[in-house]
């Protein structure tokens, strides 16, 4: 039996209890409300954290997240589990697409924040410094967003630390999604995490504001095969799953405004220098070309015909 208490601010859970709460900070002179489950098993054991909904319409991310907090008890818990389902509230009212609506900037590329920053330095420098840091491991959860259609994938951070790195490609294959693709984009959540000694992995599943049985059942597995894999719930290890690891996350970005025309579908595979779709004014005249920058397959592809300067068009993992 385990004596300790876990707690988060004000909220906390004694060995064999679930809380729920809603924690309150402030964020900007007003009060910033982050809902929040803690599950804190009978026995010691590992510390697992998840995030959801840190882009706000990625719905299959929050749908498996509740779906967690509310399903997982204390009883056969080794260890304890922190679930954040929704990070960017103001977001998700909002129906916000990438963006925090209290200062317009992307949470996955602010952390670990600020405390005397923007609206989202300190979001992500209270969620960083109060929940993420207690993880033994930490998986975040993500999606395609309103205008994005994706294949299912998986993100690993490439930190240096050998030890972090090896732990969390192994996460990623035990959480069981085909596609491991490595990124080194520094100011998101798992790099951040990866970053800071916490083996991490960022999960996608769903988008275009879909969120099928699928979709969240791929991510509510993925957790439920992690956490038996570490004993943190009964269960024998889970089947070793095939998957392909991609070295390289390719993101092609528009520098025009206009209207975008994929020649691709998600899960294509595409060829080096090959045409993958362009950016067009008015009048139908072509602005930009997307060239394939190297063989590999489209992992993501912006749904949206309306694009905007700096926007993502697609993204392609090699
Ligand atoms: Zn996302």
């Amino acid at each position: 039996m385990s004596n300790r208490l876990l707690t988060v601010g004000s909220l906390s859970a004694r060995p064999g209890e679930i809380q729920f709460g809603v924690y309150e900070f402030p964020v900007q002179g007003g009060v910033y409300r982050l809902p929040m489950w803690l599950i804190n098993g009978k026995e010691e054991g590992p510390t697992l954290v998840v995030t959801g909904g840190v882009h706000a319409a990625e719905y299959a991310s929050i749908a498996a997240a509740l779906e967690l907090g509310r399903s997982l008890g204390p009883a056969n818990l080794r260890g304890s589990v922190i679930v954040v389902p929704v990070m960017n509230m103001p977001g998700f009212s909002t129906r916000s697409i990438y963006i925090c609506p209290l200062d317009g900037r992307n949470l996955n590329r602010v952390f670990p924040g600020n405390p005397k920053g923007t609206a989202s330095e300190q979001i992500t420098d209270w969620v960083f410094r109060n929940v993420m840091k207690q993880a033994g491991y930490y998986v975040d959860l993500h999606g395609g967003d309103l205008i994005e259609a994706l294949i299912p994938f998986t993100i690993i951070f490439k930190s240096g630390n050998e030890h972090v790195d090896q732990t969390s490609l192994e996460m990623a294959q035990v959480f069981g999604i085909h596609y491991l693709v490595r990124s080194e984009t520094a100011g998101s959540t798992y790099s951040t995490a990866a970053a800071a000694g916490i083996p991490s992995i960022l999960a996608e599943s769903g988008g275009q504001g879909i969120w099928t049985p699928e979709d969240v059942g791929l991510l509510t597995n993925g957790l439920n095969r992690l956490m038996t894999h570490w004993k943190m719930i009964p269960g024998n290890e889970p089947a070793p799953l095939p998957y392909t690891l991609l070295e390289r996350f390719l993101w092609l970005r528009s520098a025009h405004e206009g209207f975008w025309y994929p020649a691709v579908a998600v899960g294509d595979n595409v060829k080096e220098g090959s045409n993958l779709g362009c950016v067009k004014d008015y009048e139908g005249k072509v602005l930009q070309t997307a060239t394939c920058p190297a063989d590999g397959r489209v992992l993501f592809i912006v749904s949206s015909l309306a694009i905007n300067n700096g926007d993502p068009l697609l993204a392609v993992g090699a």
